[in-house]
């Protein structure tokens, strides 16, 4: 039977018998014997085995040894001298099931910018750094599950492709079956969806708030987790064409319930990966920003301060400091500003609330009482040190009357929007829910500067490969 490398690393005895399967990361040759360390991806740091001049074939075998190649080694453990490692294996027998050749091979020892490794994305997974981010990657996502199922909330499938465009204006990926060298055309020239797959012009999804919504009218609460696409021409570090997005929706829930679990849900995220990548967590720490396990320390046990977007406002314009961007009440917050915030004032994330409705969605719920001009919106973005905003939410306006207006004062068709409506129709409740980026929080938990490192395959404008 062959053991998982960090099994060994963790549990495994001297004497023990033990096959291992991996890829060989160093090489170190002595005269009578040769170092290699192997590893199979289950941790950051692999076994090192001792092969010995005794070995059939030994100096043929060893020629084929290089960085790179895989190897399957049997042998007994033993106790290892050196420092760091607490065993290491005493190869009995070896098999090279495929060389890398030096030459070639492009992953040698040193160290390699990641602007290089993503243009060997299908080699990179085998490095430290990488290796490291998609191990905490599973463990992130198991926690996100882990998170909902124990709180009874339904995992559900919401559509990839949408006919619904209401929601993301100017980011959308098409989805078409015409043919692209004699594209159908209406009388007025415009290309003639009618006679697409669908009948009707066809999307990716930017989010599945809107059909969550659906279903949490049925379950009570229910979150999605799945790929979201956005045609995003900004080529920014925080920003994927294809990434993955968590929306959770609450039936019976208020904006003071949404926070509340928007906060534990990311305690409890940066928690278990503490828990389950210990090692890949310090390496983070120590090789790409040491403030990594401080901050995940402070997620944890700090409250994330609330203030109104009005009060945030106030702060900026206090702010000691030039902004590249205007700050006014009734413009957006750009990332500058959502950063002051996080990173400096309040050196946390903080949650900011009530933003004008104007620069809002039409789903989110108006509040009562307000002067014209300034009207709020029940809504609710958590922003974080570095990334700025990470969570984006909201109550949904549950009110027929007040959602139909709000459509249409966003220059929506509001007959599009029929089966959405009807969910205010037919027993509606108060209800609201959130979008997490998934990538945003990897990148926020490892420190990884680059979004396009924390996905395997990432998609950004012309940049499709592999
Ligand atoms: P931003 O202002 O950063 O572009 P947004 O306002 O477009 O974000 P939402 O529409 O609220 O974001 O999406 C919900 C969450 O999805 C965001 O809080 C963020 O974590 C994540 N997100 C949004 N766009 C992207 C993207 N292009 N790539 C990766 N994650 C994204
Ligand atoms: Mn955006």
């Amino acid at each position: 039977m062959t053991s998982r490398i960090i099994d060994l690393l963790r549990t495994g005895q001297p004497a023990q018998t033990v096959t291992i399967r991996g890829w060989v990361r160093t090489k170190r040759e002595q005269k009578e014997f040769c170092f290699v360390e192997v590893n199979d991806g289950s941790s950051l740091v692999g076994l090192q085995a001792i092969l010995s001049a005794d070995l059939p074939d030994y100096a043929e075998q060893l020629k084929k040894l290089s960085t790179g190649a895989s190897v399957e080694i049997s042998g007994s453990l033993v106790e290892s001298p050196a420092k760091g490692q607490r065993i290491e294996l005493k190869a009995s027998q070896l098999t090279i099931h495929g060389e890398a050749n030096p030459e070639t091979y492009p992953l040698q020892k040193k160290r390699h910018s990641f602007e290089f490794l993503r243009e060997i994305a299908h080699l990179r997974a085998r490095t430290n750094t990488i290796g490291a981010v998609f191990r905490v990657r599973n463990a992130c996502a198991n926690a996100v599950h882990d998170f909902f199922q124990a709180r009874g909330f339904l995992w559900v499938h919401t559509p990839i492709i949408s006919a619904n465009d209401c929601e993301g204006a100017g980011e959308l990926f098409t989805v078409t079956a015409l043919d692209l060298k004699n594209i159908p055309k209406t009388s007025d020239q415009e290309i003639d969806y009618s006679q697409d797959f669908f009948g009707r012009r066809a999307f990716l999804t930017v989010s599945g708030q809107l059909e969550a919504e659906i279903l949490a009218m049925a379950f009570s609460n229910v979150y999605t987790f799945g790929p979201t696409f956005r045609a995003e021409n900004s080529n920014t570090s925080r920003h994927l064409a294809e990434f993955w997005m968590i929306e959770p929706e609450m039936a019976f829930c208020n904006l003071d319930g949404n926070m509340d679990l928007a906060e534990a849900f990311l305690k409890h995220i940066f928690k278990s990966v503490l828990e389950s990548c210990p090692e890949d967590m310090e390496f983070f720490n120590q090789r790409i920003d040491n403030t990594v396990l401080a901050t995940a320390e402070n997620i944890i046990s700090s409250e994330f301060p609330r203030i109104t977007y009005t009060e945030a406002i106030a702060l900026l314009e206090k702010a000691d400091r030039q902004f590249e961007y205007p700050v006014a009440w009734g413009l957006d917050l750009q990332s500058e500003h959502e950063r002051y915030l996080a990173e400096e004032l309040f050196q946390k994330p903080l949650i900011v609330t009530d933003y004008p409705s104007a620069i809002k969605a039409f789903y989110m719920r108006q509040n009562d009482g307000e002067p014209d001009d300034r009207k709020t919106v029940r809504a609710m973005d958590i922003l974080a040190p570095k990334i700025g905003e990470i969570v984006g939410g909201s109550q949904r306006e549950e009110r027929l009357d007040q959602l139909e207006k709000r459509i249409q004062q966003a220059g929506l068709p509001l007959e599009e929007l029929w089966w959405y409506l009807d969910l205010r129709r037919y027993g509606t409740v108060p209800h609201a829910g959130f979008g997490l980026g998934f990538e945003r929080v990897v990148q926020f938990m490892t420190g990884m500067t680059n979004i396009r490192d924390v996905i395997p395959f990432p998609r950004s404008p012309l940049n499709a490969e592999f």
